[in-house]
């Protein structure tokens, strides 16, 4: 296997600091006091857990996890668990804190959550995966439950995670409690159309900020940074549009075509290798000169923090469309604007997996399973709206669609504090 490089993000800055600074700006604009502040930037539950393990080789190694639910006003906490060596708690604190902003503008009964184990799991076998996954469960189990957080897959974790989890918290409970995690296996009540739902949000707005800015999709080139569960499809979908998608990576590499990829023939080369690298119909680029490319609409769906104050002056493309989490600094956001790059902020833009996420839930609670073409049809309804709403509320008060979109999100979950009262 290719060794994985150790330093997933581009630049090691706090995106804690950009969390912060982007409520702070929100709270300021919507004229909120000194302890609203407070209120929203503190998490409201955090748990960090040592999880130990037995190698294969019978040796132990202790991994760092944590949980962080950065609020629970508006119903339980919701958000990924990430497995990848880049986790620290305030990593997973930044991302619960977007996951509270995100549920609040797709209007979803959830709070915001975000959990993580500081791991490179190309390292370890699947058997010892599974051992770190029951364990780390087993260690924050106090804090989850359908009713409480549920979890769901992010970077480094999948189906096959959740499947783990959703038995070891059952096993404790003695019952089966399909309703704890999310983006199970559809054989385990996991929702048809959650594996693909990030990437069909994606595609969705980015379509829309195309019509918007006036640009035919059979006229328009992409580039996108990640080929995970995100990037991948949305890749595969933009192609499907009519787009013309000329570059994608992964941490090993990126490559690039002009005449556009193959996503049939890319598709097997990493199902067979695990990587974009060595894919023959394309030629081999510099990883991070996939962002400069000189295309039309770019969408980062990879990790936080890759869009910096150092190239973000160098982005060629008019629309980003945010897959990943928090991918462009708050230096980066500033310069975009001034150079009037229209950026589609990641609690819109990758809003569709929690939104199926919110569906597998209530059909859990339900017990009873919606066809994938209701899925696929309340998905883009969803993302539509939202999308409507933002560029509204922006255009009408000249903000950038991630100064309306985080408004509205804090603007929500004040209220629900306001009518909650504080106990005692
Ligand atoms: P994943 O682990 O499936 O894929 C991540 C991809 O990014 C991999 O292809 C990896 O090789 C690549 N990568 C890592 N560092 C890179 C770099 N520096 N340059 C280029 N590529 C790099 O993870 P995912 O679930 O696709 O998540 C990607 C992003 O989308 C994360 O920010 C995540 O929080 C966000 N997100 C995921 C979901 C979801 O449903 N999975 C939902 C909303 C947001």
């Amino acid at each position: 296997m290719t060794e994985p490089p150790s330093v997933h993000r581009a630049s090691r800055a706090n995106p804690l600091d950009d969390a912060l600074h982007q409520l702070g700006e929100a709270v300021a604009t919507l004229g909120y006091d000194e302890g609203t502040l407070q209120l929203l930037s503190a998490p409201r539950r955090e748990i960090s857990v040592a999880v130990p393990l037995r190698r294969d080789d019978g040796t132990i190694e202790v991994l760092n996890g944590y949980r962080v639910q950065h609020n629970y006003s508006r119903g339980p906490a919701k958000g990924g668990v990430r497995f990848s060596p880049d986790v620290s708690l305030d990593e997973v604190r930044a991302l619960a804190m977007w996951m509270t902003w995100k549920c609040a503008l797709m209007d979803l009964p959830y709070g915001g959550a975000k959990g993580g184990v500081t791991i490179d799991p190309s390292r370890y076998s699947a058997r010892e995966l599974e051992r770190v996954v029951r364990r780390y469960t087993s260690e924050i189990s106090p804090i989850i439950g359908p009713e409480r957080d549920i979890p769901a897959p992010d970077i480094g974790t999948d189906a096959q995670t959740m499947a783990w989890m959703m038995d070891t918290y059952s096993a404790t409970r003695g019952y089966t409690v399909a309703g704890v995690v999310t983006g199970k296996p559809v054989i385990l009540g996991g929702s048809l159309g959650r594996a693909s739902a990030t990437s069909r949000g994606v595609a969705h707005v980015a379509l829309a900020a195309l019509a918007y800015k006036g640009m035919k999709p059979e006229r328009t080139t992409a580039a996108v940074q990640g080929y995970g569960k995100v990037g991948r499809g949305a890749a595969e979908f933009l192609a499907e549009a009519g787009i013309r998608v000329v570059a994608v990576s992964d941490q090993f590499a990126a490559i690039h075509s002009e005449a556009g990829i193959d996503f049939a023939a890319l598709g097997a080369h990493v199902d067979a290798t695990g990587t974009v690298r060595g894919f023959r119909g394309a030629q081999e680029i510099d990883r991070d000169q996939l962002l400069t490319l000189p295309v039309d609409l770019l969408v980062p769906a990879a990790v936080e923090g890759v869009i910096t104050d150092a190239n973000a002056g160098d982005i060629a493309a008019r629309i980003i469309v945010e897959g990943a989490n928090g991918p462009t600094t708050v230096a980066a956001d500033a310069i975009l604007r001034d150079r009037g790059v229209l950026v589609v902020p990641d609690i819109l833009a990758n809003a569709g997996g929690v939104i199926v996420s919110y569906f597998e839930w209530a059909q859990a609670n339900q017990t009873y399973r919606w066809p994938l073409a209701l899925v696929e049809e309340r998905l883009k309804e969803r993302m539509l709206a939202a999308w409507e709403d933002v560029v509204k509320a922006a255009d009408s008060h000249g903000r950038t669609l991630r100064q309306a979109a985080m408004l509205t999100a804090v603007e929500r979950v004040t209220q629900a504090h306001e009518s909650r009262g504080l106990h005692p």
